[in-house]
């Protein structure tokens, strides 16, 4: 068994089991066994499991909200929607069983088709960061292309990961269909890596987990699609409305207390307007309302637990906070929102993921210099542009290494589009209208005339 922790008051709030090897062999064996009739199922039938599915999840978005602020500590807003998040992944890709289209080659002396095929069992294991939407961009795409689906949560949050589970039998999904297997990485995660049944493993987490999942998969030349980490810029450009890039900033970075890969944890402003920009994100930064999450107002919650609470500490320990917002106190794991000003491009603070409410602001001179500061990483996950130049904003999008970029706008993340990293921050796509091609196997067969 696993004790949880609540993050905002330190208290245990539960346990939840946490699975042998033996019992992550029978959760991968079931799926198996499950896998050939659910493969067959016609895809109106299975097109109708998963709209259920989405509407069981529905009925349960307060359930699965509460269970979230107390085990994630993500506040309320945050966690509706990521519920809500769970369903409409379900309604999107329960349209793709009837919409798996292959095609037709020509070619001579007969006819030539194509066909998306399913893998069988696939593996998702899922952070602690967004437990919901991030298991759902796995299973939703990857049962609606056919596959059996093994899940692994991460040990600190498993609670909405097996309510989950429930709600997929009480929709009427066959046993094994979606299986729900807590535990830690080091039993059940790399089970699912060496498990000869398991022939897809979707991973989100650190790069450096990451890096050795895909070598484990190397070994079986297994399939793998690897969500990791980032170091996102968010570029300021002088002639942006300032007003309007200051406001959006704190929530760039500090949406879920910096736990997201996609935030923009590295603030790059245009040297002419670096005092105006700073002027403007004090007020913004000292204005967030960190509070318990459980309130409704609350727009910033704790960390995730003691561990990492500690090692954000450390990274603030090592350099001067320029300013800083509130925190409630008490014995959560909070950190305040804070802000470093620094032009030092070897620091850690610019380079390394913090994963905290903790952003790095650093001057550049034009464009070219804007861009080539944002490349300078390991990572390529994400990225804004604030400007009013509407050419500027393609040629700088299309210049960044990254592979989820906004202009004027802080946004991420829609399901119905393409999400992914470019260099260290992932292997493959996630979501958008391609992502059950993701967990097939294109089959090519020529019929002779
Ligand atoms: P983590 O890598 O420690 O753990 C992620 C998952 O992998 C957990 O379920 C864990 O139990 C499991 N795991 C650990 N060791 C394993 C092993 N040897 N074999 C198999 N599974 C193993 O990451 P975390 O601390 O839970 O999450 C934070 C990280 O996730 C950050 O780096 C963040 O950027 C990244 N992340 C990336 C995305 C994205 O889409 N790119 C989204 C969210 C989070």
């Amino acid at each position: 068994m696993t004790t949880l922790i609540s993050p905002a008051t330190g208290q245990r709030i539960g346990e939840a089991p946490s699975a042998s090897l033996a019992e992550s062999d029978a959760a991968i064996e079931r799926a198996a066994e499950a896998f050939p009739a659910w493969r067959d199922v016609t895809p109106g039938e299975r097109a109708r499991l998963l709209r259920r599915f989405a509407a069981v999840v529905d009925e349960h978005i307060e359930e699965l909200a509460d269970l979230e602020v107390r085990n994630a500590g993500h506040t309320r807003g945050n966690a509706r929607w990521e519920a809500g998040n769970v369903r409409d992944c379900l309604n999107y890709y329960s349209a793709a069983p009837e919409r798996l289209f292959g095609r037709q080659i020509p070619v001579a002396g007969g006819v030539d088709v194509t066909f998306h095929e399913p893998l069988g069992v696939v593996g998702i294991i899922v952070p602690w960061n967004f437990p919901m939407p991030i298991a759902a961009w796995g299973f939703a795409p990857a049962l609606a292309a056919g596959n059996t689906v093994v899940l692994k949560p991460a040990e600190l949050t498993p609670l909405t990961a097996i309510r989950i589970g429930e709600l997929a039998l009480e929709a009427g999904l066959p046993e094994g269909v979606l299986t729900v297997v807590p535990g830690k990485g080091s039993v059940v995660g790399e089970r699912f890596v060496t498990h000869p049944l398991v022939r897809k493993i979707a991973f989100t987490g650190s790069t450096e987990v990451g890096k050795r999942i895909m070598a484990g998969c190397a070994e079986q030349v297994k399939k793998v699609t690897l969500e990791l980490g980032g170091k996102s810029a968010n570029i300021v450009f002088a002639d942006a409305d300032i007003a309007a890039a200051a406001a959006s900033a704190p929530y760039a970075v500090f949406d879920n207390a910096g736990q997201d890969c996609c935030a923009r944890s590295r603030i790059l402003v245009e040297r002419s307007a670096y005092d105006e920009f700073l002027g403007r994100l004090e007020p913004a930064v000292t204005a967030l309302r960190v509070l318990d999450p459980g309130d409704e107002a609350s727009e910033m919650g704790p960390l995730i637990s003691a561990g990492h609470r500690d090692s954000v500490r450390r990274y603030l320990g090592d350099v001067d906070v320029a300013f800083a917002g509130t925190d409630p106190g008490g014995p959560g794991f909070w950190v305040p929102p804070s802000v470093v000003l620094t032009d030092d491009t070897a620091a850690p603070i610019w380079r390394e993921e913090v994963f905290g409410p903790v952003v790095a602001v650093m001057p550049f001179d034009d464009e070219a210099h804007a861009v080539e500061l944002a490349n300078d990483s390991d990572f390529g996950l994400s990225g804004s542009i604030y400007t009013s130049d509407l050419g500027r904003g393609l040629r700088v999008a299309r210049g960044v290494e990254a592979g989820n970029l906004s202009v004027n706008s802080h946004s991420s993340v829609r399901y119905w589009t393409p999400f992914g990293g470019y260099k260290q921050s992932g292997l493959g796509r996630e979501l958008g209208p391609d992502a059950p091609h993701a967990f097939t196997e294109e089959k090519n067969v020529f019929i002779a005339h």
